[in-house]
């Protein structure tokens, strides 16, 4: 199913791999680590740039192998400087990666699947419904496409959040595969505490998580005060229930420098009111957490809409006097239907008319290692 293997395609791929290739082209393993390098960390797209493996080899591996990116389908500029693209993959699935320069870094905000299986009720993404799980390669392939796009230096600092399309825990071993090449300093090198992955909130994997070796920042979207409320919101809640999913998170090993991140969409007269804001601080009260409020990115075919700022602000303040640690994020790119899902079913609906209408969602505008 993975399109790498199919047409050979060697991102995606992790060292012992890319030594197991050199091997078996009769190569010293050492080239594997050459063409590793090449490939993630100079990002090398073309063959010919591989000048450090010699002629033949190059061609041989060109004769059966290819370095292929995502391709761009769409890109949409915001005025605010973020930029949406929307990428085709080898089988035509459209997925969305949202590039957000700041001051003193770039942001990328990653798909991890086409679709969502999760059906949140504000969600744009979850109007495509569940496709498939992205590969590693096609993980990794939005870093490096939104790179040479961009014109990204390699020593260029980057935040990858996977908060686009799709959810991250409910695909980790490909997930997990990705970061480990992306937060290698040998391969796309972005530290691991810049990147971070959003989840509904998947317990058992949380608890994989856990124990994984390389283990970037954990961020829950919470999005409501209560166990009636989320559940209506977020079906998964009926699953793994509030109280559930707080223990899990008290249990979570963070590191001496990590804090939990919780993302609350606000929704306009749903989860925005001084008692929400209450229970929600009851509730993270024992946790070492910081929580992102996102005002709520609208659409045409979904009920919800932002509430007015001076909302969000008081909701806030409220957190704050609990002594959380609290943050506006203001999303990117809103001129762009900048919420994940948009573009792709703008794009599914330029097919076929049985789609049922403008989509978002979507993170962007989180910002992690602070
Ligand atoms: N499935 C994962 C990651 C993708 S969604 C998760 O749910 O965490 C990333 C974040 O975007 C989540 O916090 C989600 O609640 C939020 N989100 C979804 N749709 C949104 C919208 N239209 N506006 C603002 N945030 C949205």
């Amino acid at each position: 199913m993975a399109f790498e293997e199919k047409s050979g395609n060697l991102v995606g791929l992790g060292l012992e791999e890319l030594e197991n290739l050199a091997l078996s082209l009769g190569q010293p393993r050492y080239r594997g680590r050459q063409i590793y390098h090449g490939i993630y960390a100079r990002r090398v797209r073309a063959f010919a740039s591989l000048t450090d493996l010699g002629g033949d080899l190059r061609d041989a591996i060109a004769s059966q192998h290819a370095i292929a990116y995502p391709e761009i389908e769409r890109q949409f500029a915001s005025r605010d400087g973020a930029v949406r693209y929307l990428f085709r993959l080898a089988d035509g699935n459209l997925i969305e990666t949202v590039y957000m320069p700041e001051e003193d870094r770039t942001t990328l905000c990653l798909s991890s699947q086409v679709g969502c299986a999760l059906e949140c009720q504000f969600c744009f993404t979850a109007l495509l419904g569940s496709k498939r799980n992205l590969t590693a390669g096609e993980i990794i392939g939005q870093v490096l496409a939104v790179a040479a796009a961009q014109n990204l230096e390699r020593e260029a600092r980057l935040n990858l959040v996977f908060m686009g399309m799709g959810e991250p825990l409910l695909n980790l071993p490909q997930v997990a595969k990705a970061i480990a090449i992306l937060a290698d300093p040998q391969g796309v090198g972005v530290s691991l505490r810049h990147i971070a992955v959003s989840t509904v909130g998947i317990l058992p994997r949380i608890e994989e998580l856990a124990r994984a070796p390389m283990r970037p920042k954990l961020a829950i979207s919470l999005n409501a005060s209560n166990d009636e409320q989320r559940s209506a919101l977020m079906p998964i809640n009926k699953k793994y229930p509030l109280a559930d999913l707080l223990r899990v998170c008290r249990a979570y090993p963070l590191r001496s420098w990590e804090h939990l991140m919780f993302e609350y969409v606000m929704l306009d007269g749903v989860n925005d009111s001084d008692a929400d804001a209450r229970r929600v601080a009851a509730l993270l009260r024992d946790l070492r957490a910081k929580v992102n409020l996102i005002p709520y990115n609208s659409g045409p075919d979904l009920p919800f809409r932002a509430p007015p700022f001076e909302r969000v602000v008081a909701f806030q303040k409220i957190l704050l006097d609990h002594r959380i640690a609290t943050f506006i994020r203001i999303s990117r790119g809103q001129d762009i239907s900048a919420a994940c899902g948009q573009l792709s079913l703008e794009g599914v609906r330029m097919k076929s008319a049985k789609v049922p209408g403008h989509a978002g969602g979507g993170g962007q505008g989180l910002e992690v290692g602070q």
